[in-house]
């Protein structure tokens, strides 16, 4: 019997189980999981999580249940450590299990920052189920919250840790927050959206050191001599693709298992997917991207590829935050704007930042908007969107409104 070993039992492992099955696959399915949690989604923990709003039953992915009603066996605690290729074999910390197809979905971890002080009691991480708990515990009693780097998972926590009226300062290196992931435009609005919900920020801020007193954080020192007090601190800068021990097994890792436009890596029998993944995006560039799209659209393709179904085209990427009470959304590439173009009005708080390169759109962003980022994917993925210079004149009237208008 054909087996289909899932090695990360999150958003992109447990979508690809679910999704061979409803793609008629009826071989071995199993996924295999180092924590011992029933998979769980990962993007409430900086949200709702952090304050109390939803509890441990909202976080689940899939239960027990789902899994053994669909057949699919679910080993937790149970950490890959090895592959034996030419066997077809993994080895595990519960011991060895032969594969037809290995999928390695195994996401990604938290930065370390190597400073001193990194290890201090109330020095904290969010990337796991452990650390949001061990975070909203400790949240529960602090008095002054410092949060290291202003991308999407610290702004989310400052947000959540703002509302329950505690002084947040936010430490980030470059000039302004999101730096590589939001329009300047759009780093500007949600600055001052955070700032009249109370968190200060503290931006080409360098962190020196962190220091202490008695016995937990109650410093953070920067490089320009001043600093910031905190008895919580979040270090939130970026995460790295896990598995580079795959090239102990003859796989290539830069800055994320390699795999080709099919997900495959250069073993056939092999997939990577999800943060874990650095694939051949539609350009022939190497791309690694973060977000429960991207894991999602991976489990798609995967699992219609191992099923022998017609494989449907990748999505174009997408990605959501929701911080000081605004739903900020994104699609496209980020990464290939030349030109930024505003629709709508910003007064209303709700409008889209729109991307472009050579005239055509490329990444949008839509803020309070959400009939605006499904119209932005939509031109993304059919390539109907009209040019810059057709856009350009009646942008003032909102992105839909616009449309219409030209049409
Ligand atoms: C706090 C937080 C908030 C987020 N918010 C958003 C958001 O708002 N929107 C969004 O799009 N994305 C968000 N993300 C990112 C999103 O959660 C990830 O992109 C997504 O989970 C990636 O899915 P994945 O399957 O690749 O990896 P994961 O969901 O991380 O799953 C990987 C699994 O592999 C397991 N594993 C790793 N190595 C091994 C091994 N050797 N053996 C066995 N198991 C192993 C891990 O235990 C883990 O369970 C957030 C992430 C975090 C941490």
């Amino acid at each position: 019997m054909s087996s289909v070993i899932i090695v990360g039992g999150g958003h992109g492992g447990v979508d690809v189980a679910f999704g061979l099955r409803e793609r008629g696959y009826t071989g071995r399915i199993t996924v295999l999981d180092k924590s011992g949690f029933v998979p769980y989604e990962r993007p409430p923990m900086s949200k709702s999580w952090i304050n109390g709003a939803c509890g441990p039953e909202e976080l689940t992915l899939r239960g027990h249940d789902a899994f053994s009603g669909a057949n699919i066996e679910l080993m937790l605690n149970c950490e890959v450590l090895s592959i034996d290729r030419d066997s077809k074999i993994v080895e595990t910390s519960n011991g060895s299990l032969d594969y037809s197809t290995l999928v390695l979905a195994l996401g990604s971890s938290p930065r370390q920052l190597r400073l001193s002080g990194a290890a201090l009691a109330g020095v904290h991480h969010l990337h796991t189920l452990e650390q949001a708990t061990a975070l909203r515990d400790d949240l529960a009693s602090a008095t002054s919250v410092g949060v290291i780097g202003a991308g999407f998972i610290g702004l989310e926590f400052a947000s959540s840790a703002a509302k329950r009226g505690l002084p947040v300062t936010v430490m980030e290196t470059a000039g302004r927050a999101m730096p590589r992931t939001a329009s300047e435009f759009t780093s500007g609005y949600m600055r001052a959206r955070h700032e009249e919900g109370g968190t200060n920020f503290r931006f080409n801020a360098t962190v020196q050191e962190i220091t202490d007193q008695s016995g937990r954080v109650g410093r953070v020192n920067l490089s320009d001599g001043t600093y910031v007090e905190a008895d919580l601190v979040v270090q939130g800068v970026g995460a790295i693709a896990n598995g580079g021990w795959v090239t102990d097994f003859g796989l290539d890792f830069d800055n994320g298992i390699v795999v080709d436009g099919t997900l495959r890596t250069k073993d056939p029998d092999i997939f990577a997917i999800g943060d874990c993944a650095r694939f051949l995006d539609d350009e022939g560039g190497g791309t690694r991207l973060e977000s429960v799209g991207n894991a999602a659209d991976h489990a798609r393709r995967v699992a219609a590829t191992i099923a022998g179904i017609s494989v449907p085209l990748p999505d174009v990427p997408w990605f959501w935050t929701q911080q000081a009470g605004v739903r900020l959304q994104m699609a496209g590439r980020i990464d290939r704007v030349e030109e930024w173009l505003l629709t709508g009005a910003v007064e209303s708080n709700s409008f889209s930042v729109l991307g472009w390169r050579n005239n055509k759109l490329v990444y949008g962003e839509s803020i309070n908007s959400p009939s605006e980022h499904v119209t932005i994917r939509k031109l993304l993925a059919e390539n109907t969107a009209p040019t810059l210079s057709e856009l350009r004149p009646a942008a003032e009237m909102g992105l839909k409104a616009a449309i219409k208008f030209l049409a």
